[in-house]
């Protein structure tokens, strides 16, 4: 009997997934694999959210695959050894698994690849999985990777993208190969309260909602604090839940204005991934370095702790970093405010920011989040990078009504729009009367001290 291995990593779904199809294609049976990797629980990256998140995912894997006759073997361990174990457990010829595009999954690819060859066995690593257009695919004629989104844009839009495969009818795996219980996962004070589901049946009930209500308002309200009107398919894109070639196809296959911007939006994921590709130091370090002298948890401490829990006086930062904690995300626009708050208002760290996102985020994702975070900090690809978004207009600008403000800072839910976004110039006994910080910062200083900082004058 030929067997292969399929190793799932952050593709954790069973409609389009060319490794699985690759498998099914090449052997009598499959051995559906994922690996807790304890490397990855050391980097610090497998944060609560993401963590219960995932074992939603392999739940309700597993419970697709046992649909199908077969069901998910997990194990926990070294990732490169576990896979070893289990080829030679099933006898099996092959492994297949998705391209990863981080300097870590690079090096755990090529640390599989050549355990497996010296077994005598082969690693088919499939592209296009985890991302609609692989890094790589375009590139501009001087360079390795795009640094501007625009010109990239163009031409990742050309790309023909490779078909959408559906579901496979049956999948048989070996007996002998066993693994731990799967379960959903049970919660946990760590936990954000309101974390989504995750999985893929969650995912694609996301889909059939989002593409009957939302996709075709995308463009006009996809900034609208209040109405919460984007998809919310990060975390399901993060962990392979959902396919971006078939989200971009049926995308497209839908039309219109809403459609169009919302595949743009999924190619700024393809983008970040090819710059962090071919320069995987952006995890860490500037992309291009502006010498910030910036401040840091021992001298700013205190503008920090205000800034992570939501207590810095401006409501709509505050508003944001109170979602992020509650429910594990938070609307784009306002990971933009709040960025920009941290890193240039304040003159923090990017990378402290970044940290924080990262521990909350179930979407916490490294090219998404640590490029969007330079972005921010101006030390990335962002062709204007000391521009300062101001979180006063902009919360007037993006939540006329306060509605957003008032959800999320219970404090000022007595307080009307336009003064709920500048609360410290109500009168004064009505100011007194709330529970609620002063600013920690005038907009003005932050401003003339990031300007200062940058060579500009203020
Ligand atoms: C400081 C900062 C940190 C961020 N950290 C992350 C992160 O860790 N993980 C993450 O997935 N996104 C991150 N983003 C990008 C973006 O905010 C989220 O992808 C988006 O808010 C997710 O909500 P949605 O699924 O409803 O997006 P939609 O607006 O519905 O967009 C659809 C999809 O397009 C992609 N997308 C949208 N905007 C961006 C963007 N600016 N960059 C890259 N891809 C995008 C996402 O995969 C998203 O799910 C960050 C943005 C900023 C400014």
């Amino acid at each position: 009997m030929h067997v292969s291995v399929v190793l799932f990593t952050s593709d954790l779904r069973l409609t389009d997934h060319p490794p699985l199809r690759a498998a099914l294609d090449a052997a009598d049976a499959v051995v559906p694999l994922f690996v807790r990797d304890r490397a990855v629980e050391a980097t610090g990256f497998a944060a609560p959210n993401r963590n219960a998140f995932l074992d939603d995912c392999l739940a309700d894997l597993d419970s697709g695959l046992r649909e199908r006759g077969g069901r998910l073997v997990v194990r926990s361990g070294d990732l490169v050894a576990e896979v070893c174990r289990v080829v030679t457990e099933a006898d099996a010829d092959e492994v297949h698994m998705s391209a990863g595009h981080t300097r870590f999954a690079t090096v755990r690819e090529e640390r599989l690849r050549s355990a497996l060859e010296a077994a005598g066995r082969r690693l088919f690593v499939h592209d296009a999985v985890t991302v609609a257009v692989p890094p790589g695919t375009v590139t501009p004629a001087s360079s390795d990777h795009f640094a501007v989104f625009t010109p990239y844009y163009r031409q990742w839009a050309q790309v023909p993208l490779r078909p959408a495969f559906g579901t496979p009818r049956r999948v048989s795996v070996p007996e002998e190969v066993g693994g731990e219980k799967v379960s959903a996962h049970g919660g946990s004070s760590e936990v954000s309260p309101a974390l989504p589901p995750g999985g893929e049946s969650a995912a694609r009930g996301r889909v059939t909602a989002y593409w009957r209500r939302g996709l075709g308002a995308y463009e006009d309200t996809r900034d609208d604090l209040a109405a919460d009107a984007t998809s919310r398919f990060s975390p399901h894109l993060h962990f392979g839940t959902l396919s971006p070639v078939e989200l971009v196809r049926r995308a497209r296959r839908h039309g219109g204005p809403g459609a169009e911007a919302f595949v743009r939006q999924l190619a700024w994921r393809d983008f970040h991934r090819q710059v962090l590709a071919a320069r995987p130091d952006a995890a860490r370090a500037d992309y291009r370095t502006k010498h910030d002298r910036w401040r840091t948890e021992r001298t700013a401490a205190e503008d920090i702790e205000a800034w992570r829990t939501g207590r810095t006086g401006y409501p709509l930062i505050d508003a944001a970093m109170r979602q992020l904690r509650h429910e594990g995300w938070m609307h784009n626009r306002a990971r933009l405010l709040t960025a920009s708050f941290l890193a240039k208002t304040l003159y923090v760290d990017w990378r402290i920011g970044a940290a924080h996102f990262l521990h909350w985020l179930v979407d916490g994702d490294v090219a998404n989040n640590q490029l969007n975070w330079q972005w921010m900090a101006g030390t990335g690809t962002d062709t204007r990078p000391n521009r300062v978004l101001n979180p006063v207009t902009q919360a007037k600008k993006y939540d006329p009504e306060g509605t957003y403000v008032r959800r999320w800072v219970p404090e000022l839910a007595g307080v009307d729009a336009p003064l709920v976004h500048e609360p410290w110039k109500l009168p004064g006994l009505d100011r007194a009367a709330l529970d609620y910080p002063d600013p920690v910062i005038e907009l003005s200083d932050g401003l003339d001290r990031f300007r200062h900082a940058r060579g500009k004058q203020p």
